[in-house]
């Protein structure tokens, strides 16, 4: 049963849950909400012609938000607009978040590059880090990597609140072993796993929304990195938090789990508890 509660969906390696409320982001991220919902208005509104028209000419989210991160450039035009739009004036002119790419985009497929040590600690990577915590939480997700806001860095985000979980049916959080875990952040992370285990459980990612499919994963694996004071790490994860870090250890490969779904279980959010077809492996450990 529904109920009152609003259904929605933990996309990045997460099943649909319901909130009473979407989580609400910080009025940044309320101010990139209404950006976004002003743009999908704005196209929406427009004739059907005008509206294909302008899309065909859309540049890739991947080349908008690596504007975003170019240190060279001026005060973004992104930002002014937005400031502009949402009645900021120039006094409160905010940033803008970066948007998600959606599974199209070459950036998505490719090899993400590693990260100096060094830099670590700049005002650039730091940015970066913050404004992936805060895409991430928007949507909300479990996990992003930095491919997903166009940036092609080995760079990962996960978190798994007590919230998240508390609106999934017992079962499966036992079945696929989640727990709550803090904020992590690992830079140039290098994942290897601990046994043999597998087990198939449906994931999704927030740059193929709207759908998800059965991929067989790790139970127990070990990513060593840096965290975002570029200190060494070393993280021992097992069960749902070990999945998301395969998921998003994949990304900065150029890795989608469409790549490695069961093709047969792909399916909408909206179709996620009906049975699988016939033929197809149960899930659960393998
Ligand atoms: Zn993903």
């Amino acid at each position: 049963m529904l109920g009152r509660k609003k259904r929605v969906t933990i996309p990045e390696t997460g099943q649909q849950t319901y909130f009473k409320k979407c989580p609400i982001g910080t009025p940044r991220d309320q101010a990139a909400t209404a950006m976004a919902t002003l743009f999908r208005f704005s196209v929406r509104l427009l004739p059907v012609s005008a509206a294909v028209t302008c899309r065909s000419f859309r540049f890739p989210h991947s080349m908008l938000n690596r504007k975003l991160y170019n240190s060279s450039s001026s005060p973004s035009s992104l930002t002014t607009k937005a400031g502009w739009l949402l009645g900021l004036g120039d006094k409160k002119k905010k940033s803008i978040l970066p948007e998600i790419v959606a599974a199209g985009d070459p950036v998505l497929h490719e090899k993400a590059r590693e990260v100096d040590p060094e830099e670590i600690g700049s005002e650039r990577i730091q940015k970066i880090i913050d404004d992936m915590i805060k895409v991430m939480r928007l949507a909300p997700g479990v996990g992003l990597a930095a491919p997903q806001i166009g940036v092609p860095l080995r760079i990962i985000v996960l978190e798994d609140t007590k919230e998240y979980i508390s609106y999934a049916p017992k079962e499966e959080i036992l079945a696929q072993e989640r727990r709550s875990f803090d904020l992590m952040v690992m830079v140039n992370p290098e994942l290897k796993e601990r046994s043999n285990k597998k087990a198939l459980f449906f994931e999704g990612c927030l740059s193929v929304d709207g759908f998800r499919a059965a991929v067989e994963r790790y139970l127990q694996v070990v990513v060593t990195g840096y965290d975002r004071q570029g200190k060494r790490i070393e993280v021992n994860a097992s069960g749902w938090q070990a999945r998301i870090l395969q998921h998003e250890c994949d990304h900065l490969d150029g890795i989608l789990y469409v790549d490695k779904m069961v093709p047969r279980t792909f399916r909408t959010v909206d179709n996620l508890d009906l049975p699988l077809a016939e033929g197809c492996p149960k899930l659960g450990p393998q």
